[in-house]
């Protein structure tokens, strides 16, 4: 029996191996480590990519998040509104603007945040929504466009873990007013440490990005607010450089993994699989699977059922994760904000069911065999 990691960075850093210490080592040998050419190449190589006119790297998604919000004037009186089946980066960072994050409740299908929901949460402090195209999944960006422009609020898009997902042909990133990235390492284009992106069409927005990511200054030491910190280093640039060669490709191979997940699932009773995109193109950041219970009773028993597949999948050396097992109206940092259980029930429901197996772009055809030999044998348990 082999052991099967939830994901395996190490088999992509081979096959990159070469070029990348070749270029890694040309950083170091240059002595320019923070901006420089290399990192300006990125940001206009990856800015080609998503198809925008501009992209702004920094530190992290998280930052992207932040100075995206800041750079858009989002602060203290302001609500944003977003999803709370997420990481808790895409409210945290709403919170840390000043504003105030509103969850609304998700579709059961895509897990993505509900344009209608949306639409009925909008009071006259909203400024901005904030849709997530989790595990790699778009969401539905013609409603949320229509609803946002209807009401004059600014999409912010979350991809971090969509990095080459499309929705209607279009690339996620290029379709609400900025998009945000990740280049964590676990990301679809992952660099070997912490990284992150802001795209848009907007030229003023470019130039505040830029001045807020460098201690607010647009002019060497004239400093006209209050910045932060957040760069990306060039031995991330010239990584992400090459890996950004590559995403396509690796996007390609975890489709084909996804699709053999579908095929070898289909007779699988009490495993539902994730949907697949009909009007875009899925990424495939996690194949998240919900293990719902015949017997249909209370959310403790869901979670119950799914945390013991869970372990006895891990019995078998098959890792598997929980993305996100609490839903962040529910955390104890948004107690304040007065949410109670019952209110956004599909995402609760979610949290109790969901369960991402074994995903990355060289997963074998036989380890993939093994997760669902071994999802079977709980499942009929
Ligand atoms: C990873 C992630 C982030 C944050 O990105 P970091 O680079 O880790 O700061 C934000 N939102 C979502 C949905 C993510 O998955």
């Amino acid at each position: 029996m082999n052991k099967i990691p939830p994901l395996d960075l190490t088999q992509q850093y081979q096959q990159i191996e070469a070029d990348v210490s070749k270029a890694v080592l040309a950083v170091l040998a240059s002595g320019q480590y923070i901006g420089g050419p290399q990192v300006q190449q990125f940001e206009t190589q990856f800015a080609e990519y998503i198809g925008t006119r501009h992209a702004v790297v920094c530190n992290s998604g998280t930052d992207a998040l932040y100075l995206a919000m800041r750079a858009l004037d989002i602060g203290p009186g302001d609500e944003v509104i977003t999803t709370p089946f997420t990481f808790v980066a895409t409210a945290e960072t709403i919170s840390a603007v000043g504003a105030t994050p509103v969850f609304v409740d998700v579709d059961p299908l895509t897990f993505n945040i509900d344009a209608d929901q949306v639409a009925a949460a909008i009071t006259d402090k909203t400024r901005a929504v904030i849709p997530v195209h989790l595990f790699g999944y778009p969401a539905d960006m013609t409603r949320l466009m229509a609803v946002a422009e209807a009401h004059g609020l600014t999409v912010i898009e979350d991809c971090a873990q969509a990095t080459g997902a499309q929705w209607q042909g279009q690339k996620v990133g290029a379709i609400g007013h900025v998009g945000c990235f990740s280049f964590f390492p676990t990301k679809n284009l992952g660099a070997c440490g912490d990284g992150g992106a802001i795209t848009t069409n907007d030229p003023e927005l470019v130039g505040r990005l830029r001045s807020l990511r460098e201690h607010g200054q647009r002019q060497r030491y004239l400093h006209d607010e209050v910045g932060v910190n957040s760069r990306l280093d060039a031995v991330q640039a010239v990584i992400l450089q090459i890996k950004l060669r590559h995403l396509d490709t690796w996007n390609q191979q975890r489709h084909a993994v996804a699709e053999r997940y579908h095929q070898l699932l289909a007779p699988v009773p009490d495993v539902v699989v994730p949907q697949v995109a009909t009007q875009g193109r899925c990424v495939w950041n996690q194949y998240t699977v919900r293990i719902v219970h015949p017997a249909a009773a209370d959310l403790q028993a869901r979670r119950d059922r799914r945390d013991a597949v869970r372990q006895f999948l891990q019995d078998q050396g098959v890792s598997s994760m929980v993305y996100y097992p609490i839903p962040l109206h529910l955390q104890p940092v948004y107690q304040s904000l007065g949410y109670r259980e019952g209110q956004l029930p599909v995402a609760e429901r979610l949290a109790c069911e969901v369960l991402s197996l074994p995903m990355f772009p060289e997963l074998p055809p036989e380890a993939q065999a093994q997760v669902v030999h071994a999802l079977k044998d709980a499942i009929a348990l």
